[in-house]
C-alpha cells in the first residue's frame, strides 16, 4: 500500500485504516461480538499492516479504548496511529458535549490512561459544544500537542463554520464527518475549504454501516443503531439496494467485491486521504484493505458518482 500524510502533520499513514466502534462498543452494538472477538478484528489490522486506529471515549463508553491498548501493548507503539476523539460528559445520566480546555485537557488524559499509553496520534473533538468558541478548544489541543501528548488534531461532526473557526490559526489537521455515497453534502461544504487548507477529511459510515457493501436483502431487519437510520426504512432502503446492485458489475469487471470499489471510489475525492471502515470480524478487516490497491478508471469514477448522485 502506497502511503498518505495526515493533513499538515508529519503523520504517515496506510489509506485503510480500522474503525474501532464495534470494538468494545456495547452501547452501540449491544451483544453484537465479544470483547476477544473484538481484540482480534485489532490484532487482524495491525497483522495485515495497517496502521491507523480510530477509536473513541463514548465507544463502549471506554471499553473500545481499553480494549485498543491491551492489544496495542502486543506491537510496537511507534508502528501504530493511533487516533481517538473527546467530547462527551457525562451529567448524571445526562451526555452533554463539553469543548472547554479544561475538560479536553481532562480527556485526554483520560484517554492516556486507559489507552495504556504516552501519547495519541490524533486528538479529535468528537462533537461540539454550544459555547466555546472552537479556536479556544483547538488552542488547548495545540497546548497539548507542543507538550507532546498528542501528535496532530482533528475535529469531528463541526459545521463548516465551526471548522473556520477551529482552524483560524491553521492548527487543525483532520476533519471527521459523515460522508458516503448516500450522503455526500460534504462534497460541496467541506472539500472545497479541507483541499485548499490541506486538511485531511476522513469520512465515517463509508459503508453507511453495512448497507453500501453490497450484502443486504430486501427483508433484512436490524435491531442495533441502524434501525434509527432512514436509509434502512422501508422505501427508502429499498431503493438504495437497488442503487448498490447497480455497482455489481463494476465490482466484477475489476474483480472485486461491491465493499472494495466503494471503498476505493472515496480514494479518488479531493482530501479524502484515508478510510477507517468498521469491522465485526477478521474477515472484514482483511477483505477492505484490498481497496487501496484498486485503481478505478476515470469513467467508473464517472458512473459511481452517476449511480448515486442525489
Ligand atoms: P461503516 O464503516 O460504514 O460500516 C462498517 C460495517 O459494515 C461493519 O461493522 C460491518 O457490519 C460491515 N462491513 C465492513 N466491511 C465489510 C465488508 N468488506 N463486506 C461486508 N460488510 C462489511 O460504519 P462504522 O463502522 O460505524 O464507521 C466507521 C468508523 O467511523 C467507526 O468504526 C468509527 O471509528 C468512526 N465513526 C465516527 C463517528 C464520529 O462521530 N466521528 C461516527 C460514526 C463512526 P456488519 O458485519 O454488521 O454488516
Amino acid at each position: 500500500m502506497t502511503t498518505v500524510t495526515l493533513g499538515k502533520s508529519d503523520i504517515v499513514v496506510y489509506p485503510i485504516g480500522l474503525g474501532t466502534n464495534a470494538v468494545g462498543g456495547h452501547n452501540l452494538y449491544p451483544n453484537m461480538l465479544d470483547e476477544e472477538q473484538g481484540k482480534n478484528v485489532v490484532r487482524t489490522a495491525l497483522n495485515q499492516g495497517i496502521n491507523m486506529l480510530d477509536t473513541a471515549y463514548i465507544y463502549g463508553p471506554e471499553r473500545s479504548e481499553e480494549l485498543t491498548g491491551e492489544v496495542m501493548k502486543e506491537y510496537n507503539r511507534e508502528d501504530i496511529v493511533l487516533a481517538t476523539k473527546g467530547a462527551h460528559k457525562f451529567v448524571g445520566n445526562e451526555v452533554v458535549m463539553d469543548n472547554s480546555p479544561t475538560f479536553l485537557k481532562q480527556s485526554v488524559e483520560d484517554s492516556l490512561r486507559r489507552l495504556q499509553t504516552d501519547y495519541i496520534d490524533l486528538y479529535y473533538i468528537h462533537f461540539p459544544d454550544q459555547d466555546t468558541p472552537k479556536d479556544e478548544a483547538v488552542g488547548a489541543l495545540k497546548e497539548l500537542k507542543d507538550e507532546g501528548k498528542i501528535r496532530s488534531i482533528g475535529v469531528s461532526n463541526f459545521t463548516l463554520e465551526q471548522l473556520k473557526e477551529a482552524n483560524k490559526d491553521g492548527y487543525v489537521d483532520v476533519v471527521q464527518g459523515e460522508y458516503n455515497l448516500l450522503k455526500r453534502e460534504a462534497e460541496d461544504s467541506f472539500f472545497p475549504y479541507t483541499e485548499k487548507e490541506n486538511i485531511t477529511f476522513i469520512p465515517y459510515f463509508p459503508l453507511e454501516s453495512g448497507l453500501l457493501a453490497g450484502k443486504y436483502a430486501k427483508d433484512q431487519t436490524f435491531t442495533d443503531l441502524r434501525a434509527e437510520n432512514p436509509n434502512f426504512q422501508g422505501d427508502t432502503f429499498h431503493e438504495n439496494l437497488k442503487k448498490v446492485a447497480k455497482l455489481k458489475p463494476i465490482a466484477e469487471k475489476y474483480n472485486e467485491e461491491i465493499a472494495h470499489i466503494v471503498l476505493a471510489w472515496y480514494l479518488t475525492r479531493p482530501s479524502v486521504d484515508v478510510l477507517i471502515p468498521g469491522a465485526k470480524r477478521p474477515e472484514q478487516v482483511v477483505s477492505n484493505k484490498r481497496a487501496a490497491t484498486i485503481a478505478l478508471a476515470a469513467e467508473d469514477v464517472q458512473l459511481i458518482s452517476d449511480i448515486f448522485t442525489p
